[in-house]
């Protein structure tokens, strides 16, 4: 790992004054409230020439989003969203999850003023199944966000795919818009993306509005196939992981901006989400707004699809049926990107622990030699053993 590194770390060489702001300090205490709080001391957002917005219709629900929706997951400070409303980005991504639960009221702060303006999407977590847990859940989300209403609420559908078409979600979600606390409800895929994009497309009772997926130049085709068929359906596709787990790279300086405008240059992808730490990051993403994918950013991403090659894994589960030992590959993959790219450890580890104690990774321990085989050629053992050291 050590050639790559974060696009955070461009920010920490810099060494500016901290403690301005102190919104989130007493909250976090960590890198990430120094990488925000150095950026923002560096650049003020007065100085930045934000792009003019674009925006696209989130399938069925309607909703005309800015094609770059801010993905709150990895920032500490409510200004920098706050930033990001002002100039027309009017869709943020959060969840119960992120930051321990801290993240939902940064982005309720940010929300101050511009409730009326922005669509706010959140998750429940993973693990609660019950209708009446669902509810309180989201209840939770709306205390914390400090509104009365969610625009679209997501379900996770991670190692249980078929969660999104159990009974009790839907229930609840159902239960949730007569009351009038959420607006829509959506998604959130991770494992098999190809797979559960296609199940939703087909789900005649077109329960769900919307779907968050992993989708990147390096994804495969079927998943493409497959937001184009939930895009037909009348969903929504929103992407996340555009940026293929977040490595910097020598690739080029633009490599980040290639990457989205790779994931927008597809008409089935209504919005991109990418987690912004900062107003450099926001500054990068949000440039992309009206910049088609030209040959040059087609060579920066040949380049950076090599630098990500021995790290990429597509989520896509098809090793797991080889392992005899029943492990969580792709979550334990997904983790691990957590942890190696977007160098987000609390998210690594909460992401990590969902995992049931027998589908970890230190089930490989046990295992004589790796027999499970990567449809992409990704050396499995390998990215075991990294998350046994990084995350177990
Ligand atoms: S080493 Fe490979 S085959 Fe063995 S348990 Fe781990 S992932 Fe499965
Ligand atoms: S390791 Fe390979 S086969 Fe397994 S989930 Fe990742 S991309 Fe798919």
């Amino acid at each position: 790992m050590s050639k790559i590194k974060s696009r955070t770390a461009v920010n920490r060489r810099k060494f500016l004054k901290i403690g301005l702001l102190g919104t989130t300090s007493t909250l976090l205490g960590s890198r990430l409230l120094t990488d925000a709080v150095q950026a923002y001391a560096q650049e003020k957002p007065e100085t930045i020439a934000f792009p003019p917005p674009v925006y696209r219709t989130l399938g069925r629900t309607g909703l005309k989003v800015s094609v770059i929706g801010f993905g709150a997951m990895l920032t500490p400070e409510p200004e920098v969203i706050r930033v990001a409303f002002e100039h027309g980005v009017n869709y943020v991504n959060t969840s119960r999850k992120y930051m321990s639960g801290k993240n939902e009221e940064i982005v309720g702060k940010a929300l101050k003023g511009y409730r009326d303006r922005v669509y706010v999407a959140t998750k429940i977590q993973t693990e609660i199944n019950t209708p009446e847990a669902i509810i309180r859940d989201v209840e939770a989300s709306l205390k914390a966000l400090g509104t009365d209403y969610i625009d679209l609420i997501q379900l996770d559908a991670n190692a249980d795919k078929d969660r999104p078409f159990r009974p009790e979600p839907r229930e609840a979600f159902e239960r949730l818009k007569k009351q009038g606390k959420v607006r829509y409800c959506g998604v959130a895929v991770h494992k098999d993306p190809a797979g559960v994009v296609n199940a939703l497309a087909r789900d005649a009772t077109r329960f769900f509005d919307t779907a968050l997926v992993a989708y990147n130049f390096k994804s495969a085709k079927d998943v493409g196939d497959a937001i184009a068929l939930a895009a037909r359906s009348g969903m929504g596709i929103v992407a996340m992981k555009t940026q293929a787990g977040g490595y910097a790279t020598s690739a080029g300086e633009s490599a980040h901006q290639a990457a989205l405008k790779w994931a927008l240059q597809n008409p089935n992808v209504a919005l991109a989400i990418p987690g912004m730490r900062n107003l450099t990051e926001l500054k990068e993403d949000i440039a992309v707004m009206g910049m088609p994918l030209t040959a040059s950013d087609q060579r920066v991403l040949e380049r950076y699809g090599a630098t990500v090659e021995p790290y990429f894994c597509g989520l896509c589960g098809k090793c797991e049926g080889g392992c005899p030992g029943g492990v969580e590959i792709s979550t334990v993959n997904r983790a691990l990107m957590y942890a190696e790219g977007y160098r987000d450890r609390g998210l690594a580890l909460s992401t990590y622990r969902e995992i049931a104690e027998t589908a970890g990774a230190d089930r490989c321990l046990d295992c004589l030699q790796c027999v499970a085989r990567c449809a992409h050629g990704l050396d499995v053992a390998a990215g075991m053993e990294r998350a046994r050291q990084l995350l177990g």
